[in-house]
């Protein structure tokens, strides 16, 4: 069978990283659609809210006081999911009930202290002002000796349970690798030792040579929906050069990652011209002072709209069951994605942002 017979018939797609299958259904997108209406969300956020714990000067929950920044701003998660000093207890019955306590560093990055402004709004140096700042951090958490892992990851709408519309990520950084790079690692270590190359540097150049699937690109960075895609619109952004983790990055590929990340918000952003929700986040080699040849920095976004502003996909029933499955094609996403103009809409009928 050949590759336009699959755009037609019911099949399974392989995700070399997770080693784990997609089910693709095109034939399906014909059928009525009856799926849940999410209500359009409100006008423009103001650029500043008197109300918002993420704002400059503003008091937070915990009752400590953000300063006036003018940048991107950094503090301890008031309420962290981990801590650093949690004391060392184990259990283990049989090897059926087991447990570690896991310690932990958790932070809040505020992008900039506009509260309306998301990336796909920022201009590209202030958005680089954002990347030096992941670099910091990751620099500084991994030279701590009892972290193995930092993850950089951004939750952004309500839709994708964001607390705050105030755009900002969060970095947790702890002492075991989570679930999802250590899957992917493993992976990518079997891909060298068989093959002697990097799986995602071997993945670039197919995808180069198609072109199918790219979004956009510049020198360093490319975004492509992965031919494994499991979201209608998830997308995968890469390094062009192999290396393993974003505190190796060159000062060029820094301006390039935020050329690359303010385009692909206003592709998001211009699909359905609504504020595009999505979880984002990095995957890179754990900070634990090994060199980690098979690790090639990456970034996953997981959008979940569907055909509309207002349509979500949700992973339930036989998703949640057995297999992830979708009727669109991967294609078809990356041609909707990549057809829409680089210039926000925002943009296009007001002169406001920066
Ligand atoms: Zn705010
Ligand atoms: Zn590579
Ligand atoms: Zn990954």
């Amino acid at each position: 069978m050949n590759k336009l017979d699959l755009q037609n018939v019911p099949h399974r797609r392989f995700n070399p990283l997770t080693r784990e299958w997609v089910l693709v259904s095109p034939q399906r997108t014909a059928r009525p659609w009856q799926g849940k209406t999410e209500p359009l969300p409100l006008d423009q956020p103001p650029r500043y809210d008197a109300h918002c714990y993420l704002c400059p000067g503003n008091s937070r929950a915990g009752g400590a006081r953000n300063p006036q920044y003018s940048s991107t701003f950094v503090f301890d998660n008031d309420y962290p999911a981990l801590l650093p000093d949690s004391p060392d207890i184990s259990l283990d019955q049989s090897g059926l009930i087991v447990s570690r306590t896991e310690r932990g560093i958790c932070r809040v990055v505020c992008f900039s202290p506009r509260h309306d402004l998301t990336l796909a709004r920022m201009s590209s140096a202030k958005i680089r002002r954002v990347v030096d700042v992941w670099i910091e951090q990751c620099q500084s958490l991994a030279a701590i000796p009892w972290i193995s892992y930092v993850q950089i990851f951004e939750n952004r709408g309500a839709t994708m349970g964001a607390s705050n519309p105030h755009p900002h990520c969060q970095i947790w950084a702890n002492a075991n690798c989570p679930n999802q790079p250590e899957k992917e690692q493993s992976a990518m270590l079997d891909y060298l030792d068989r093959n002697h190359s990097c799986l995602l540097c071997d993945y670039l150049k197919l995808e180069l040579a198609d072109k199918e699937r790219i979004i956009c690109q510049n020198d360093a960075f490319i975004v492509l929906v992965p031919y494994w895609a499991v979201w209608p619109f998830e997308t995968l952004l890469l390094s062009k050069r192999h290396f393993g983790a974003i505190d190796q990055i060159s000062g060029q590929e820094a301006d390039a990652l935020a050329d690359i990340l303010r385009r692909l918000t206003i592709h998001f952003d211009n699909v359905f011209e609504t504020p595009f929700p999505y979880s984002m986040g990095f995957h890179q080699r754990p900070s634990d002072q090994q060199p980690h040849p098979e690790w090639h920095l990456h970034a996953h976004y997981y959008p979940p709209l569907l055909r509309s502003a207002a349509v979500q996909k949700f992973m339930v029933g036989y998703e949640m069951l057995a297999t992830p499955q979708r009727d669109i094609t991967p294609e078809i996403s990356a041609a909707r994605l990549r057809e829409v103009p680089e210039t926000h809409y925002l943009e296009r009928t007001s002169r406001s942002g920066t």
